[in-house]
């Protein structure tokens, strides 16, 4: 007997199916819950985990404070971009390169900062193992010596914690302290050549 496409109607309202139909609506249901327990975004406290790798650890990880990043982000463009074509219009071309060059390195490692996992991992001790050291908060195992703090705000374990900033939306920990920093050292280059090319301008004037 071949298998028929089976109808909800007759799930419901006929009992008679063959086993064979039951067995096949069965592995129906059953394919849908799979389905639906693979979800390309996942929420770990109050983190939102996206690009898995093999040791089901995250790349990218954004934070709850996000929207503070949109007003950072925001922030950093616009006055970047007026400052270099508005106010260089008056400088050479190589003012104007090296301002843009500053402005998109500073813009790239925010974003990087931003985007790049912290340090999140979610692996937990087995049920029956009681020796390992796991997190009272979120459950994960606690490796001991590498810094890792469980985050309020996050609500999830930073491995290597620095501390939680809003500006990137979330922690800065081992994964993207480095990034962070290279951020801070550009923010800080291109304020200072802003400086510079502004004194310039109002000593031409
Ligand atoms: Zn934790
Ligand atoms: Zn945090």
């Amino acid at each position: 007997m071949e298998i028929k496409e089976p109808k909800i109607e007759l799930n419901l309202t006929n009992n008679n199916y063959s086993n064979k139909e039951n067995i096949y609506i069965k592995l129906n249901e059953e394919n849908n819950i799979k389905n639906k327990e693979k979800p390309k975004l996942k929420k770990h406290g109050n983190l939102y985990l996206f690009c898995y790798n093999s040791n089901k650890t995250p790349k990218i990880v954004i934070g709850p404070d996000w929207i503070f990043f949109i007003i950072g982000f925001l922030f950093i463009i616009i006055y970047s971009f007026i400052i270099t074509f508005i106010l260089f219009y008056y400088s050479s071309i190589y003012s104007k390169i090296i301002g843009l060059i500053l402005t998109i390195l500073q813009i790239l490692f925010y974003i990087l900062s931003f985007l790049i996992n912290p340090g999140v991992q979610l692996k937990k001790p087995k049920k029956d193992d009681l020796k390992t050291p796991k997190c009272i908060y979120s459950g994960v195992i606690k490796y001991i010596g590498i810094g890792q703090i469980h985050c309020e705000q996050c609500d999830a374990c930073i491995i290597g914690y620095d501390h939680h900033c809003p500006w990137t939306g979330k922690c800065i920990g081992e994964g993207n302290k480095n990034y962070f920093r290279l951020f801070i050292i550009f923010t800080f280059l291109n304020f200072a050549y802003m400086m510079v090319i502004i004194s310039l301008f109002l000593e031409k004037i």
